[in-house]
């Protein structure tokens, strides 16, 4: 985030595209009703790879796995270690260790099992994470490995061992990315404007150069007709929500019914149906122009608590489930101890907990950055992480560079919570305990005061604001505009995936705060596209994402002109018609580091998107 003073930049200001300043909020403001005493806050809202390279191995097409770290026979016995897995763990007297897979015994750890357990060495001796290459700079090219065939464990996630029989019916052979492309945009969307005729050459992945006054494709290149903008980023999801579509709709009900329903959903997961289902998610948000996912993650252990054999099973279903759709994510690994202040985790929660912050950091740190994925951390909520574990979770991500997501003040019955518990709000506990800050994203910022926007602001703290979910769930209006003037800049989530339609988050931020203030034009399209991209994906530790410019990555998401939506208004005002017309039916063509992930509406890697989604969903509910 830039340290620009607010209000001074014009349009290509990053954080001061934002309406005029706003009159100080009220102490405590509610934007909403007050929920009912008792239906209390806890809202448990309630993610091609850079591919050069593309490889046939089934689960993994064209990204790497983890390297079988070492197969060691103890005593005659085998286990196995892989990096970033452990197997057999479970946790005994709060100690973890590794269980013999065969007879479940307890066995001492191997030296290698001591230091793959050792968190990795500090930022300072080795390359500051993530390896992230410079413009221009060659890509990493994940190289599948060949997997030594290893027992399964019963809750061993299949898509991660072996190859999962024959390819669909369907399925479609994956395209491999050409090293070098040329892709002719009828208008290509330029930071401030709708530029038509212009080719964009594409080396690697990343933008080799754009040339402006191409009135027609040249030959050889992909034609993207309509208005092509960077790649969307999707900067905050829970892929298991997009379950409860329209279940939750039925009957009144509160956040708590649907809490309800959301666990139990959360309690029928396991690794592989995650992976199905957020597979599925995840072509369904490439179909929408996505390109980069935020994936605020909680759903670590088995129901219960026990961790599986592979202690990141989840997280790994979902690296692997994004990176078949064709899209990058940003992990956010939670952590979750408590169920409220003072409180442990319920029945439904012990699957989120792994019993400390020092814990989850030893897990956390057994995941590394990919190609095509990002490892970044979370703080649940100030409700999900008790006060003395705060610190921890923000030096992890500090010591790596990595993002750190948090949700805050989304219901007020958690401010009135932190207040009995701590005396003060929840952004004022998280900035007196080192959470907040330039590296750091509040998600939701529902109901604050004056002061936490101030605190916000001024660490540069960015807000992520879901607008369709905050309506869903009846949270209230957030003060983005007064935010994003304290010096937040603003990114878009579509968390519970009532639907998936950046175009309609970027709309509803400002619609939204029209009806809040009964006056209209607070943010330009431009300002609202620049939320739904390049500040987005900063939010996301993809920085050199979110531009059609030379050494950004080359990810980009056409919208039709000529739909029934957005037929009409003169090519000039492209950008309006799609913010404020168009929807994810609009979005013709998706391109992921240069590779052409959706064209024409249609998924090439994954095939029939909404019957894989059918099915996901339904086996969870057989
Ligand atoms: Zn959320």
């Amino acid at each position: 985030m830039n340290a620009e003073q607010p209000g001074k930049h014009g349009p290509t200001g990053r954080q001061t595209q934002g309406p005029e300043a706003q009159p100080e909020p009220e102490a405590e403001e509610h934007s909403g009703p007050e929920p009912e005493e008792g239906s209390g806050p806890e809202p448990e809202e309630h993610s091609g790879p850079e591919p050069e390279e593309r490889s046939g191995a089934e689960g993994e097409r064209g990204f790497e796995g983890g390297e079988p770290e070492g197969t060691s026979t103890t005593a005659g016995r085998r286990t196995t270690v892989r990096r970033g897995t452990t197997r057999g763990q479970r946790s005994v007297a709060g100690r973890r260790t590794i269980v013999d897979e065969e007879t479940a015994e307890e066995l001492p750890l191997t030296r290698e099992q001591r230091a793959a357990r050792q968190p990795s060495p500090p930022a300072a001796d080795r390359p500051t994470a993530p390896e992230r290459p410079g413009p221009g700079q060659p890509q990493e090219t994940p190289h599948p490995q060949e997997r030594p065939a290893r027992p399964r464990h019963p809750q061993e996630p299949r898509h991660r061992t072996e190859p999962q029989g024959p390819p669909h019916p369907t399925a479609r052979r994956p395209v491999a990315a050409p090293s070098t492309v040329t892709y002719w945009m009828e208008h290509a969307w330029l930071e401030t404007h709708a530029e038509p005729g212009v080719a964009v050459d594409v080396r690697d992945g990343r933008i080799a150069a754009v040339h402006r006054g191409v009135a027609v494709p040249p030959p050889g290149a992909e034609v993207l007709r309509g208005l092509t903008l960077p790649g969307l980023a999707n900067a905050h999801s829970h892929a298991f929500h997009r379950a409860l579509r329209g279940t939750v709709q039925v009957g009144a009900g509160t956040f708590w019914t649907w809490r309800e329903i959301m666990y139990s959903v959360a309690d029928r997961l396991t690794p592989d149906s995650y992976h199905r289902l957020a597979r599925a998610v995840y072509a369904e948000m490439a179909l929408a122009g996505i390109t980069a996912v935020g994936e605020f993650h909680y759903l670590h252990h088995a129901p219960g608590g026990a961790p599986y054999a592979d202690a990141n099973a989840m997280g790994e279903a979902l690296l692997d489930a994004a990176a078949q759709a064709g899209i990058r994510i940003t992990l956010l690994d939670a952590a979750y101890l408590s169920s409220g202040f003072g409180e442990p985790p319920d029945q439904h929660q012990q699957r989120f907990s792994d019993g400390s912050a020092e814990a989850w950091a030893e897990r956390v740190s057994l995941l590394k950055d990919r190609a095509h994925a990002r490892i970044g951390a979370a703080v649940h909520s100030v409700r999900a992480v008790p006060a003395e574990h705060l610190g921890t979770v923000a030096a992890w991500a500090r010591t790596r560079g990595a993002p750190l997501h948090v949700h805050v003040s989304e219901q007020t019955a958690e401010n009135d919570a932190c207040r009995a518990a701590h005396g003060r709000t929840p952004v004022r506990l998280l900035a007196d305990h080192g959470v907040l800050g330039p590296g750091t994203t509040g998600v939701h910022l529902t109901h604050l005061t004056g002061e936490d926007i101030r605190l916000v602001g001024d660490s540069r703290t960015g807000t992520c604001m879901c607008p369709t979910t905050e309506r869903d769930l009846a949270d209230g209006i957030g003060p983005a505009a007064a935010l994003q003037q304290a010096g937040s800049a603003l990114s878009l989530g579509t968390d519970s995936h009532a639907v998936i339609d950046l175009l309609e988050e970027a709309r509803a931020l400002e619609l939204n705060e029209r009806l809040r203030t009964r006056r209209r034009g607070h943010w330009t399209a431009a300002a609202l596209l620049r939320a739904a991209t390049a500040d987005g994906h900063a939010a996301l530790g993809w920085p050199d994402s979110g531009a059609i410019e030379p050494g950004r990555r080359a990810d980009f998401a056409t919208v039709a002109l000529d739909s029934v939506r957005t037929a009409g208004p003169a090519p000039r005002l492209a950008a309006e018609a799609a913010v404020f017309a168009g929807t994810t039916a609009d979005v013709r063509h998706t391109v992921v580091a240069g590779r052409q992930v959706v064209r024409d509406g249609a998924h090439l890697l994954v095939p029939e998107v909404p019957n894989a989604l059918g099915t996901a969903i339904e086996a969870l509910n057989s």
